[in-house]
């Protein structure tokens, strides 16, 4: 898509379509007298409203526009960029359904004009996604020119847009791709090329190299399959940085269940389990090109859960990198046994902030639903951060409950320190607390469970169905949030 910034002096009309926005109480927000008058008479015409959501195609034929498109956002007093988000997306819908190859949107004078026309961008690259690429005949989006009118002078939210925009569309990528072609050594070659093309160190350890490490936790979910499984480091340091935080992401590229195998229908998403994987390196790219002065590093096992000729079994006691013992009770919770050696690797470069992110249990689904990723932090500050992060971004985070007596309630084993998994009650919270043990004492910590919002199963506005790119975005803000 190619954008254009222009101010509304520079507007030369009439253009084809034009797409302009209401409020219910202020429904021509726009100074020019031409703008007004055109509206004006649609407003009589059609009887709109300016509700949020709300949208109208006409045909004006002449005047200041071929095409024109009203949006509503709702109460002025109230404007948020997420509502400016979703009208967009269906005025983006609309024009998918159109051969419209260009399109005008009028932005209205608002308090943060940047910000406002930064969203915008970013919610047409989003909205215009599609994972095509193995349909015979993919269905192209026809727009390739969008205008954007606005005061703003600032020509850099065009590229700041495409670098959040691009960072969820890898992210979607990766996450919708099949399981059998994006194995753990194909995800992590492709850590290498994006690593290589932004200049970031990265180090990728073969089992080998892992057995080293310890990490027998990771290589005991490994066993069943007969693809090797790889641990990835991937690190952006800035010559000036003022804060280093760690990524952590589980990179399961196909979930079975392993000897506790998944029934059919639970199965089917289970491409998607190496979402939080694929956050890490959507992040790490964003920072890099934003160059943010800030320490990342972002770190994921990882390798197929699958119940071939050596799977791990039930009973099994795998000791991880740090000397626990855990008893494997269900090789379904796979996540928490990879995630475990990573967190102990990661605590070891002491980063100020450790965040993992993992589709880690049914359970946080159960609980928040599709669109909510669970927040599990020792840190009320970090907390804060990310859940302000999420706000802006249209992510949101709900923060959960690390309630230490469920752990010796539920997760002591009698042969081990530990067994992997609590059962039903409580069981995000029970896969937090196992993830607990694993970093280190006095690290400010977080743990996304995002097995909901990782994966759509359905089209909500710009998010589409398959790998959603949530909550890549979230997470570049908040790193972009430490610098000021
Ligand atoms: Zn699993």
């Amino acid at each position: 898509m190619n954008y254009k910034l222009l101010n509304p002096a520079q507007l030369r009309s009439p253009v084809n379509t034009l797409c302009f926005f209401s409020f219910s109480d202020d429904l021509i927000p726009y100074k020019t007298a031409a703008e007004k008058k055109s509206l004006q008479k649609i407003l009589n015409e059609e009887g709109f409203k300016g509700k949020e959501n709300e949208l109208i195609k006409v045909h004006a034929g002449q005047g200041i526009a071929t095409r024109i498109i009203l949006g509503g956002l709702g109460k002025s007093g109230s404007f948020t960029k997420e509502k400016l988000r979703r009208v967009v997306s269906k005025v983006i819908d609309y024009l998918k359904s159109t051969k419209i190859k260009e399109a005008v949107f009028y932005v209205p004078d608002l308090i943060d004009n940047d910000q406002v026309v930064e969203s915008l961008i970013e919610v047409i690259e989003l909205a215009s996604y599609s994972f095509d690429k193995y349909k015979s005949k993919p269905k192209k989006t026809e727009v390739t020119t969008i205008t954007i009118v606005s005061s703003t002078k600032n020509k850099s939210v065009i590229d700041r847009a495409l670098i959040f925009s691009s960072a969820a569309k890898l992210v979607r990528d990766l996450v919708s791709e099949p399981p059998s072609n994006l194995i753990p050594e194909n995800l992590a070659q492709i850590a290498k090329d994006i690593a290589k093309k932004e200049r970031l160190q990265i180090k990728i350890y073969n089992e080998k190299q892992i057995k080293k490490m310890g990490m027998n936790s990771f290589l005991g979910v490994s066993l069943g399959s007969n693809k090797p499984p790889r641990f990835v480091h991937i690190t952006y340091s800035p010559a000036k940085s003022k804060k280093t935080v760690c990524f952590v992401g589980k990179g399961i590229t196909f979930d079975s269940g392993g000897l506790s195998l998944k029934p059919n229908d639970a199965m089917q998403d289970m491409k998607m389990d190496m979402a939080g994987a694929a956050t890490t390196i959507g992040v790490i790219q964003a920072a890099a090109r934003l160059k943010l002065q800030v320490t990342v590093h972002a770190i994921f096992p990882t390798t197929e859960n699958m119940p071939g000729q050596g799977a791990y079994k039930i009973g099994d006691v795998l000791r991880a990198s740090n000397g626990k013992t855990i008893e494997v009770n269900n090789t379904d919770a796979e996540g928490r046994l990879v995630l475990a050696d990573a967190l102990v690797y990661a605590s070891k470069l002491k980063p100020d902030y450790l965040i993992d992110i993992a589709t880690l249990t049914g359970a946080c689904v159960i609980a928040l639903g599709l669109d909510i990723a669970g927040l599990f932090s020792n840190s009320d500050e970090l907390a804060k951060k990310l859940i302000k992060a999420g706000k802006q971004m249209g992510e949101q985070f709900w923060r959960m409950p690390l309630e230490d007596y469920y752990f010796q309630e539920y997760m002591k084993s009698d042969v081990a320190d530990i067994k992997n998994s609590g059962g039903r009650y409580g069981g995000s919270i029970t896969a937090a607390l196992f993830l607990k043990q694993f970093v280190s004492k006095g690290l400010k910590w977080c743990h996304l469970d995002i097995a909901g919002p990782g994966m759509g199963s359905r089209k909500k506005f710009y998010i589409p169905k398959g790998g959603t790119g949530i909550p890549a975005r979230a997470l570049i803000k908040f790193l972009e949030n430490l610098e000021s």
